[in-house]
């Protein structure tokens, strides 16, 4: 598996309907919306990935596995 953020080797993990769990070595362990991905393949957008990094770490103060949506994704412009 891939990871979502920034492509490279991760771990898939179990997780809810509609959403999909990584655990990247890089960008550490996080959720994504189908919804997202979706929106990521079918509109060619790439994620920054630095600025998600720098996201999820300070999102990890409030929740352990950070679940990033439509109005969390930061892509690359
Ligand atoms: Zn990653």
């Amino acid at each position: 598996m891939s990871c979502l953020i920034c492509a490279g080797q991760a771990e898939s993990v179990e997780c809810i309907h509609g959403w999909e769990e990584r655990q990247c070595s890089q960008c550490g362990h996080y959720r994504m919306s189908q919804a997202l991905i979706l929106v990521m393949m079918e509109e060619g957008q790439i994620f920054d990935t630095g600025q998600m990094r720098q996201w999820l770490t300070a999102r990890r103060d409030q929740e352990a596995v950070p679940a990033i949506d439509q109005r969390q994704a930061i892509w690359v412009r």
